[in-house]
C-alpha cells in the first residue's frame, strides 16, 4: 500500500514537472571556456518563457542582462564568462516568483584540443566539393526518417537520393588518394520541408545535422578521420536566409527577424548594386530584403539578436567540430556590414582559419570589392580572405571553345590574370571550372577531353586555390538549364547495386579513366610542389594560339604551355621566355614524363597542354 502511494506521488510529481517545463530550445546548447570573447548570448525558447526569471550559480559566470522581446516565448540571456572560469556544468533555473518552472543544464566545455584542427586552406590546397545527398549512400537506413517531411526518391532528379555523411566517411581515402587536401561539403544541416531539400540550402535547424545525412556526432567523426588523413574540412554557411521549415520561422522572436513584405518580393539577384556608388535605394532594398526563393525567408541581420545568434552559431561549429574553413553562401545578399562583423569575429577567434565568400559576380572590380583587405573607396572591408573567382570561371569555360582573337581564346585567360592588380590578394581567390550551380565543365567544353585537360592543367597551375566539383574528375556531365538535378547527379559507385564504381575505377569508359588518371597525377604532383603553391607567376602574350605561363621561385620553374589551335602542332621557340628560362637547360613534362634534353624548341600538339618542370 505504501509502495503504491509512493508510485502515485512520483507520477503526480512527474506530471507536475512536465506541465511546467515548457522549455523547447536553448541555443547555443553549450559553450566553451577560454574563448576570446567572454560574452555569450543564449536564446531561450519556450511557451511564455519571458514570464520567468532565469538564474544560475557558477563560479566565473555572470548574468549581465536578460532581454524580453516582442514574442513572450523567447528570452535572451547575456552571460559573461570570466577568463578563469573552469569547464563544468550548471543548471539555469527559470522561476515564476519562487516557483521553479523550468531548468536547463548548460555545459561549459574545455576548448577543443584535438590535433590538426583550424588549419585554414590556401593555394597549397586543392578543394574537393561534394554534395552529400549525391555522393554516396553509406546508410540506406536513414534515407527517410519519421520526423523529416521529404522522403527519399532516387527517381526524382530534384528529390533526395539517400547520400549521407557515412558515405563520405567511407570514401575519404578515395578523396585523399586522388590528391585532394581539403573537402568542402555542400550544406548538411537539417532542411525539414516538403520538397527540394537535398541541396541543403534551406536550413531548418542551425545546430543540427539533417538526420537523413547523419548526426552531429557523425560529422565530428568525419572531421576527425579527415584530419588523420591530412584532409581539411570546409563547412558551408548560409546566413542570408533559412528554410521556411525553420522552427523559429513558425514563431518569430521579433517581427524584424526576417524581411517581411506585403506580398512575395523576390531579390533582384543583382550583386553589383551592393558596391555601386550610384545604386538606387530601391534596387539595394530589393537586393538585400527580397527573398532568394519562396521557401527561403530572408533574414534581417540588422537585428542585433539575430546577428549574434548567427556569429555564435558559426563559432559553435568551428569549435565543436574542429573545422578548418568556411564557405559563406551568397556573400553579397546579407547586409555587408554584418558579413564583415561576422568574418571579423570568426577570424579574431580563429586567426589560422580561412573563409571564402561566394561572390557570384562576373566583373573583376566588383569581385575584388568583396575580398577582405580591398582598398575600397567607401572604406568597406569584408574581412574575408577569399572570394570565388567567377570571372576566371567564365574565361575557363569559354576560352577553349573559341578561335584565337584579340580578346578571344587564350587572350581571355591572359586578360583575367592581367587584372589581378585589382585584388587585395589574388593568391587567395578560389578558382574553379564548375560547381554545384554551374554547367559541368566537361559539358562546357563540348565533351572534348583535350579541352578538358587544358582547362584542368591551367586551373591547377595558375594562382589561387583550386576547387574541383565531385565527378568532374570522371567527366560527369550535365547542363544547368536542364535543372539543378542534372548537374548534381549521383556519383557512380555510391549506391549499392551501381554497375559502375568510380571509387575503384570499375566500369569507367576509356575516356573517363584517362581523365581520372590525368587529374590524379596532376593533383598528387601539385600537392608537394611549392613553386605552384607559392611561386611567382609570369605569363607571355598568347601568340598564334599558344599561351605560356611560368610559376617560379629563385631556383625552380614550371612552364605551362597551352596550344589552343584546333589543328596545328606548334614548334615553340623559347627564346622569347629567356628572362625566366635563363639557367634552365632541360625539363620534364609532369603528366607524360617526357624529358626535354634541350629547351630551345618545344613541340606542342594541337589542343594540348604541357606542364614542364625546368631543370638547371
Ligand atoms: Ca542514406
Amino acid at each position: 500500500m505504501k509502495q503504491k502511494y509512493l508510485v502515485i506521488t512520483m507520477l503526480a510529481l512527474a506530471l507536475q514537472i512536465q506541465a511546467k517545463t515548457d522549455l523547447k530550445k536553448v541555443e547555443p546548447m553549450n559553450w566553451w571556456v577560454g574563448m576570446n570573447n567572454p560574452n555569450l548570448q543564449l536564446m531561450v525558447y519556450g511557451e511564455n518563457i519571458s514570464l520567468t526569471q532565469p538564474t544560475l550559480n557558477y563560479q566565473g559566470v555572470q548574468v549581465r542582462e536578460i532581454h524580453k522581446v516582442e514574442n513572450p516565448n523567447y528570452l535572451f540571456i547575456d552571460l559573461m564568462i570570466g577568463a578563469e572560469t573552469q569547464p563544468g556544468k550548471f543548471t539555469i533555473e527559470f522561476k515564476e516568483g519562487k516557483k521553479k518552472v523550468a531548468q536547463y543544464e548548460f555545459e561549459l566545455k574545455g576548448r577543443n584540443t584535438k590535433p590538426n584542427i583550424h588549419n585554414g586552406f590556401n593555394a597549397s590546397d586543392v578543394i574537393y566539393l561534394l554534395m552529400p545527398d549525391r555522393f554516396s549512400n553509406g546508410n540506406p537506413g536513414n534515407d527517410s526518417t519519421i520526423n523529416t517531411l521529404e522522403k527519399a526518391n532516387r527517381q526524382n532528379p530534384n528529390g533526395r537520393h539517400g547520400g549521407d555523411l557515412q558515405g563520405v566517411i567511407n570514401h575519404l581515402d578515395y578523396i585523399t588518394e586522388t590528391g585532394f587536401t581539403a573537402l568542402w561539403l555542400n550544406p548538411f544541416l537539417e532542411n525539414n520541408q516538403e520538397k527540394t531539400t537535398y541541396h541543403g540550402y534551406a536550413i531548418s535547424d542551425f545546430y543540427k545535422v539533417d538526420p537523413r545525412f547523419g548526426t552531429n556526432g557523425q560529422f565530428v567523426e568525419l572531421v576527425d578521420l579527415a584530419h588523420q588523413k591530412q584532409l581539411k574540412i570546409i563547412m558551408d554557411m548560409i546566413f542570408n536566409h533559412c528554410g521556411s521549415g525553420h522552427w523559429f520561422i513558425k514563431d518569430l522572436p521579433m517581427s524584424n527577424w526576417i524581411h517581411q513584405h506585403d506580398s512575395y518580393f523576390r531579390s533582384n539577384f543583382r550583386a553589383p548594386v551592393v558596391s555601386d556608388p550610384y545604386a538606387s535605394e530601391y534596387d539595394k532594398n530589393q537586393m538585400l530584403t527580397g527573398w532568394f526563393d519562396t521557401n527561403m525567408p530572408d533574414l534581417d541581420q540588422r537585428n542585433p539578436y539575430l546577428a549574434t545568434y548567427l556569429i555564435q552559431n558559426t563559432i559553435w561549429w568551428i569549435e565543436y567540430a574542429g573545422l578548418d574553413g568556411l564557405r559563406i553562401d551568397t556573400q553579397p545578399y546579407p547586409y555587408k556590414e554584418f558579413i564583415a562583423e561576422w568574418a571579423k569575429a570568426v577570424m579574431a577567434q580563429y586567426p589560422t582559419l580561412n573563409i571564402v565568400g561566394e561572390a557570384w559576380i562576373q566583373q573583376i572590380p566588383i569581385t575584388a570589392y568583396f575580398q577582405g583587405g580591398a582598398k575600397n573607396n567607401d572604406g568597406y572591408d569584408s574581412h574575408m580572405n577569399s572570394v570565388t573567382d567567377f570571372p576566371m570561371h567564365g574565361a575557363l569555360n569559354e576560352a577553349f571553345n573559341e578561335r584565337e582573337g584579340w580578346d578571344e581564346g587564350m587572350a581571355k585567360l591572359y586578360n583575367i590574370l592581367a587584372q589581378d592588380f585589382t585584388y587585395s590578394n589574388p593568391q587567395n581567390l578560389l578558382v574553379f571550372a564548375d560547381n554545384h550551380d554551374l554547367n559541368r565543365f566537361y559539358e562546357s567544353v563540348g565533351k572534348d577531353l583535350n579541352k578538358f585537360k587544358m582547362g584542368l592543367s591551367f586551373l591547377l597551375t595558375t594562382r589561387g586555390i583550386p576547387q574541383i566539383y565531385y565527378g568532374t574528375e570522371i567527366l560527369m556531365d550535365g547542363k544547368e538549364n536542364q535543372g539543378h538535378g542534372f548537374i548534381r547527379k549521383d556519383f557512380p559507385g555510391g549506391w549499392a547495386g551501381d554497375t559502375i564504381n568510380a571509387f575503384t575505377q570499375t566500369g569507367l569508359t576509356a575516356e573517363q579513366l584517362d581523365a581520372y588518371q590525368y587529374v590524379k597525377k596532376l593533383l598528387n604532383w601539385r600537392k608537394n610542389n611549392e613553386t605552384i603553391h607559392a611561386g611567382k607567376l609570369k605569363h607571355f602574350l598568347p601568340d598564334d594560339g599558344v599561351y605560356v605561363t611560368f610559376r617560379y621561385t629563385d631556383n625552380q620553374a614550371v612552364m605551362i604551355v597551352l596550344n589552343n589551335s584546333d589543328t596545328n602542332s606548334k614548334s615553340l621557340k623559347t627564346e622569347r621566355f629567356k628572362e625566366v628560362m635563363d639557367g634552365f637547360h632541360s625539363g620534364k613534362e609532369v603528366i607524360t614524363g617526357t624529358v626535354y634534353e634541350t629547351l630551345d624548341l618545344i613541340e606542342v600538339p594541337a589542343k594540348s597542354a604541357l606542364i614542364i618542370e625546368l631543370r638547371k
